[in-house]
């Protein structure tokens, strides 16, 4: 049986990057970009005013004392001056306006005499000026041509930002992977079914949609197959026209377990069947792959609890790759425990935990958790840690890797 890493591995030599699109700005939040940006101009485009006050010449002031200048003009924000400065002229100026030619200093208006109702003259003292005072120049921020946001960056807002700045309303970035959504088993209902004998209701469709949603993937559910090879048939044609197609449930050892040869029988090429680790040994992954379209299937264990941690470890890894995201892999924390606690079996355990921030760093507090059908426990976790089999017990302090859910 393939081990998390192997298997995670495999994902990211199967899983190839989709095409990149010009997307408008307004849009791209947590799509990855598909290329490496340079800056298209300099930053500021100008040499602007970072304070609200005069623009003088420092050269005047290299004697003791207080000098009273002709006030020549007033520059607001979006203008441009219209003349230069010259020996003993200031100008009055705006945050974010130009800095006239001659001028190489602002003294902001708190630090000199000025009275509105003689608007042409201004007295300022030697010792509130400076040569750059105030002033940002051109280019000093980034230089045109130079790097400004590399290929497989997830866009948060502050990247948003920096784009609209430099004019760039269409964004190269890779499409979302449109995710199809399965469930399988003839004791399914709706969520607004009552409960019948032997029923329960389909919370893994739920549950997965939400969780491509959060991995910022287009979620498409198809509702629930029967476990039929008919009706499985039907739903997973309509599936593999997606990029990725995941199943739930019907891939383990019972006699209605039929998702991995009705897979097969759709021309879906197994990759491999079986991860030793708990919960979610009997994920299924497979790719079909046609001249024209690919598409990546994951057959996930029917317990949510399973279904939810391959998701987190395996799905999530497989979109980030069709992204183009950097770092495609789940990308652990250390966290220490604040309880011991000892795992049974041989396999690693992916255990449902509260991760929180204290003094001392991340903290993971596990959960009461009872195994792969426990979902209830699950909605006291924000992610998970790995407890690896050992003889004995954890013990409250010990460090362990923190995989949280809602990281991109
Ligand atoms: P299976 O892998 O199909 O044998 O399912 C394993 C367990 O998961 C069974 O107890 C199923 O009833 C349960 N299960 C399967 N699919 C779902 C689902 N969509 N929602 C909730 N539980 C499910
Ligand atoms: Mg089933």
């Amino acid at each position: 049986m393939l081990t998390v890493e192997d298997a995670l591995a495999s994902i990211l030599n199967h899983v190839v990057s989709g095409p990149a699109t010009l997307t408008p700005l307004a849009q791209s939040l947590h799509r990855v970009l598909a290329e490496d940006l340079t800056t298209p101009h300099d930053s500021p485009p100008f040499d602007k005013s970072m304070m609200d006050g005069f623009a003088v010449v420092s050269g005047d002031f290299t004697a003791v004392g207080a000098q009273t200048l002709q006030v020549l003009e007033t520059i607001t924000a979006g203008t441009v001056p219209t003349t230069s400065l010259r020996t003993r002229d200031a100008s009055r100026i705006m945050t974010g306006a130009p800095i006239p030619s001659g001028a190489d200093c602002v003294v902001p208006i708190e630090q000199v005499s000025f009275d509105e109702s003689v608007p042409k003259c201004v007295t300022i003292d030697h010792d509130v000026v400076s040569a750059e005072q105030n002033i940002l120049r051109r280019g000093v921020i980034a230089e045109m041509g130079q790097p400004l946001t590399n290929a497989g960056t997830l866009l948060e807002p502050q990247h948003i930002a920096v784009l609209a700045e430099f004019g760039l309303a269409q964004v190269p970035t890779v499409r979302r992977p449109t995710v199809a959504v399965l469930a399988t088993g003839d004791e399914l209902l709706a969520v607004d079914q009552p409960l019948t004998p032997g029923r329960i209701r389909n919370s893994n469709e739920p549950m997965l949609v939400s969780q491509t949603q959060r991995a910022n993937a287009t979620a498409v559910p198809l509702g629930v197959a029967r476990d039929s090879r008919e009706d499985l048939h039907r739903h997973i044609s309509r599936g593999l026209t997606h990029d990725f197609l995941l199943l739930s449930g019907g891939v383990s050892a019972g006699t209605l377990d039929l998702v991995p040869s009705e897979l097969a029988a759709a021309g879906v090429q197994q990759v491999f069947h079986g991860v030793d680790m708990k919960p979610g040994k009997p994920l299924w992954f497979g790719q079909l792959q046609t001249p024209e379209h690919s598409c990546w299937v994951f057959g996930l264990p029917g317990n949510p609890v399973s279904s939810m941690v391959c998701f987190e470890l395996f799905v999530r890894t497989a979109v980030r790759k069709f992204t183009g995201c950097s770092m495609p892999l789940p990308q652990p924390t250390p966290a220490a425990l604040t309880k011991s606690i000892t795992v049974k079996g041989s396999r690693p355990v992916y255990f449902p935990c509260n991760l929180h921030l204290s003094d001392e760093g991340l903290q993971a507090t596990p959960v009461a958790w009872g195994g792969s059908a426990d979902l209830r426990s699950t909605a006291d976790a924000n992610g998970m840690c790995l407890l690896m089999p050992q003889s004995d017990a954890y013990e409250a302090g010990d460090k362990v890797a923190a995989i949280h859910w809602s990281t991109m």
